[in-house]
């Protein structure tokens, strides 16, 4: 099946403003808010909700799953510093959209879901858009260390824990981001491996994301 993506004026209008609401809400980071300014977040929904995909909000993407808040995207991006070449293991692809974003910042990204049909959503939506992550199927909740080390590592998901078999894939000086708390809300916490078995963990501000459900998780 071939995908048809419009970018008309009106979408176009709307994401100005939603950058702009960004921006109010705190969202710094240039490269990360053109990033978001570029990529058309309406083509990650169905063309009857089309007039929901500007507002700040999470929204369903079936299988029980939704595509992140706009503010919370650009907040975990945020916290990531993406460098050109950055090679990212990102868990709990969704939609796909946050992994645009990824590639967009320049980052080598791999992208893991556990959801088969979200997965075989991502694999062709995301390539007809012209965003080409390494996209992988399966639990992510213990990475992918045939893979590693990672730069940076981006959890999409609530865990319990952080897992420290995600730790050892990062290189020194990698950063991970993930959302860590019970099902109901989640501190952010950053994680930079300062050498071989040093840490620096920092928690931030509190969320509420989708449990991440897993061998290494719940
Ligand atoms: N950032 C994504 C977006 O922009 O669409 C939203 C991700 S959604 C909040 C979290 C995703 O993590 C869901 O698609 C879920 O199926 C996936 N997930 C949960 N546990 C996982 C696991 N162990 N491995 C891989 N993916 C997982």
């Amino acid at each position: 099946m071939a995908y048809k993506f419009i970018d008309n004026y009106r979408e176009q209008g709307a994401r100005k403003k939603l950058i702009a609401l960004l921006r109010d809400k705190g969202i710094s980071d240039e490269k990360v808010l053109k990033a978001m300014g570029k990529i058309p977040r309406h083509f990650f929904f169905d063309e009857t909700f089309w007039n929901q995909a500007y507002k700040d909000i999470a929204f369903p993407i079936g299988d029980g799953q939704t595509i992140s808040q706009p503010y919370t995207v650009a907040y975990q991006t945020e916290l990531l510093h993406i460098q050109k070449g950055d090679k990212v293991l990102e868990i709990g692809t969704g939609s796909g959209y946050q992994t645009c974003i990824l590639v967009e910042l320049g980052a080598k990204v791999f992208t893991i879901e556990r959801q088969a049909n979200l997965f075989n959503h991502t694999i062709k939506v995301l390539p007809g858009m012209g965003y080409k992550p390494h996209f992988f199927l399966g639990d992510g909740s213990g990475g992918i260390p045939e893979h590693a080390p990672y730069d940076k590592i981006l959890v999409t998901a609530g865990a319990p824990m952080v897992p420290q078999i995600l730790l050892k894939q990062l290189k020194i000086g990698g950063i991970l981001v993930i959302p860590v708390g019970d099902e109901k809300s989640q501190k952010m916490i950053t994680v930079l491996r300062v050498s071989e078995s040093d840490y620096e963990k920092i928690e931030l501000d509190t969320f509420r994301f989708v449990p991440l459900v897993g061998d290494k998780a719940w």
